[in-house]
């Protein structure tokens, strides 16, 4: 799932700033430093301990040395200069003021025996730099607008921030208010007796897939489903959702091919209602230029007044994703799902959408079972986006 995003977005993190430290990994090095300075601090005291006692002994020692050479002197007949050394009181050891320096940190702990800094280079990231970053963005799929934004916030920015300051760009593009679609339906089931949600996107986005999903996900929450196959346009269409409603056990609502898709999901509301659950209803995928296909929608919304309309879009769509959520937009849709994320190698689409649209994205689909439905978790995509 998205390795191209991925890639540039730790391929600068790499080049700027490795990961930040752990917070264990920074209490270890401080105990390691803590340790190796009381270790120091002993070794230093033990040297200057032995190097204090002989002070004396050394004085007792000179003293018997001169009266030595006095006494060979004496016996050599001459008279002997007392020597200068021998005036000059002992010198304390080098050592002892030597070792009050080298409380330091950096004098006392050996170079190879030091933590090794995991820091970061704290050179700002160049323009070029930006520039070929903000590319590689654009590569992934991310709109040049999200991508223009991301770049901003690094610009004059040490490269040592780089993770930190990506990290809180993508959560707050990924955040997002928390909905519950099972709750909700199971709400709408209490209060109403039956709940409607209605789905629509391009052809082949991955509608029928979805919905198949989503029954199958309420079902295992207990919740009766019913399916209306509104896609009375395209060819197969009602077969399809009719194979899934025979595989999972979900009844189907259809007409005839070319017939009113309102009146299908009218017929699937009332069959909900005698069962207490809810539509799932497909839609003709069509072109927003595509005015009588529009219009049409139109109408099964207006009369059917659906409690939740889901904009399904295949992620693998470049920038044109933007229009659908535009034109889409429209229809005043609530939500969003996010199919073959499996197979997207980019990955930008899921930035641009956020940034295009606050409604919520609610799942990702990631295969072609019906467990593959993820929900969407904005945590979980950028601890996999930053590595
Ligand atoms: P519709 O025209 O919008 O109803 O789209 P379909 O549900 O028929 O899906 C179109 C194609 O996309 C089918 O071959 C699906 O199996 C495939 N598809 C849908 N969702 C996913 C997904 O999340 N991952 C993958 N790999 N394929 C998907």
């Amino acid at each position: 799932m998205f390795n191209f995003l991925k890639k540039s977005v730790q391929g600068l993190i790499k080049k700027f700033g490795k990961p930040a430290k752990k917070k264990d990994e920074v209490a270890e090095d401080k105990k390691i430093i803590e340790e190796k300075k009381d270790e120091k601090v002993i070794e230093k005291k033990k040297i200057t301990d032995e190097k204090s006692v002989p002070k004396e002994k050394a004085i007792e020692k000179k003293e018997v040395l001169c009266e030595e050479a006095k006494k060979s002197d004496k016996e050599a007949g001459e008279e002997k200069v007392v020597l200068e050394d021998e005036k000059k009181p002992v010198e304390e050891p080098e050592e002892v003021e030597r070792h009050e320096e080298e409380t330091k940190e950096d004098k006392i702990i050996p170079k190879e025996e030091k933590p090794k800094k995991r820091g970061f280079f704290s050179k700002t990231i160049s323009e070029k730099d930006l520039e070929k970053f903000k590319l590689e963005l654009v590569k992934a799929n991310v709109s040049f607008d999200v991508a223009e934004k991301i770049v901003e916030k690094l610009k004059d920015k040490e490269g040592r921030n780089v993770r930190e300051i990506l990290k809180n760009e993508l959560l707050n593009l990924l955040e997002q208010k928390e909905f519950n679609i099972t709750e909700f339906v199971k709400n709408k089931i209490n209060e109403r007796g039956n709940c409607t949600v209605l789905f629509f996107g391009f052809n082949g986005s991955g509608k029928t897939t979805t919905i198949a999903r989503l029954g199958n996900l309420l079902l295992k929450q207990k919740i009766k489903v019913v399916f209306a196959a509104a896609d009375t346009f395209r060819a197969a269409a009602i077969e399809q959702i009719s194979t899934h409603g025979d595989r999972l056990g979900i009844d189907v609502v259809k007409h005839k091919y070319g017939g009113d898709p309102a009146a299908v999901v009218f017929d699937a509301r009332k069959h909900a209602e005698t069962i207490k659950g809810v539509v799932l209803a497909d839609t003709a995928g069509r072109l927003h230029s595509d005015k009588n296909l529009m219009e049409e929608l139109n109408k099964v919304i207006r009369i059917n007044k659906p409690d939740l309309k889901i904009l399904v879009l295949d992620s693998l769509t470049g920038n044109d994703i933007l229009d659908q959520i535009e034109n889409f937009g429209e229809m005043g849709f609530d939500a969003l799902i996010l199919t073959k994320m499996d197979v997207n190698e980019k990955g930008g689409a899921i930035l641009s959408v956020k940034q295009k649209t606050d409604k919520p994205i609610l799942y990702l689909g990631t295969g072609q079972e019906y467990e593959d439905l993820e929900k969407f978790d904005g945590r979980k995509i950028v601890e996999k986006m930053l590595g």
